[in-house]
């Protein structure tokens, strides 16, 4: 198939599907877990700290919202960004200071600005390339104001039956370190050994992108990335199992994954790992992390600039 644009320069335009990912697993919890609700009481109010709840099949459970995982990618991936190469400055990606908003053209105004000037007098392509050249990988990855992101995250919904626990903590005035009085909030938590549905999609990333995903996966698996809240208190470890990786490529042969960005990107090649299935390539369990590890290979050998 011929794709209607040029690929090496547009992998963030979102007119054409060039590769379409899928990453599923089941998360299993090792420490407690805690999501909360939104926005916590202060602290020295004595009230119960409830974990995220959604109905499902008539009743009240845990789960764990697709954003909260999204904020736990960008972020790690910015750490990542940073230890690659100190002097790319990617942004914070938080509201109002995403690249669209802090990054400023030759003409003094704000990417966004730039971006949805081209969008009105009908020049997408215009407004793509000053996208692409002038955002951060960040932002092309995970999105920013007029422009979606490449990838999304599903909600996480228990498989298994889950059991909650409530520890109780000590208010502590932030500012003076005082206890106040009595008080004590209780936190409630879910048990280790729940296990929820986890998934992710992602399309038309560059090799050296989906291998940035990729060692964030193992990261998150090695335990060294927690999920929720309570994290210095050992909160949040989790494990994936049964991983299965899947794609589909309209650019080039399929198990030899083609770059998508030139100078930056490398071809991966996954001719011994994946298999054919329904048009789809296929990796499942031990297969699917030795071809996560050949994208992180690309991620470790580019150079970022
Ligand atoms: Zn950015």
């Amino acid at each position: 198939m011929t794709v209607s644009f040029n690929v090496s320069t547009y992998w963030t335009s979102g007119v054409t599907l060039l590769r379409g990912f899928s990453l599923e697993a089941e998360l299993v919890n090792l420490s407690p877990l805690r999501i909360g609700s939104g926005r916590e009481p202060p602290l020295g109010s004595i009230v119960d700290l409830a974990v995220i709840r959604i109905r499902r099949e008539g009743r009240l459970e845990a789960y764990i919202p697709g954003s909260s995982f999204k904020g736990l990618f960008r972020s790690q991936c910015e750490t990542l960004v940073r230890m690659k190469n100190p002097r790319v400055e990617p942004c914070s990606g938080l509201t109002k200071n995403t690249c669209m908003d802090i990054r400023k053209t030759a003409e003094g105004v704000t990417l966004h600005t730039a971006v949805q000037t081209k969008l009105r007098t009908r020049n997408s392509k215009e407004a793509m390339e000053l996208f692409f050249h002038n955002a951060c990988l960040l932002c092309k990855v995970f999105g920013a104001p007029s422009y979606a992101g490449r990838i999304s995250f599903s909600d996480a919904y228990l498989l298994s039956d889950a059991h909650y626990g409530v520890r109780t903590g000590i208010a502590i005035d932030r500012r003076t370190g005082a206890v106040f009085g009595d008080s004590l909030y209780q936190v409630e938590y879910v048990e280790p050994g729940a296990r929820f549905s986890f998934s992710l999609r992602f399309r038309n990333l560059p090799n050296y992108a989906v291998g940035m995903l990729a060692r964030t996966i193992t990261i998150l698996n090695n335990g060294e990335l927690r999920v929720g809240g309570f994290k210095t208190r050992g909160f949040g470890q989790v494990k994936l199992e049964s991983l299965t990786l899947r794609y589909m490529d309209y650019v080039g042969a399929g198990k030899v994954l083609d770059p998508l960005e030139p100078d930056t990107d490398k071809p991966v090649d996954l001719s011994n790992i994946v298999s054919q299935d329904n048009g789809y390539y296929t990796a499942s369990k031990e297969e699917a992390w030795k071809a996560l590890k050949k994208f992180e290979e690309v991620w470790d050998s580019v150079k970022l600039s």
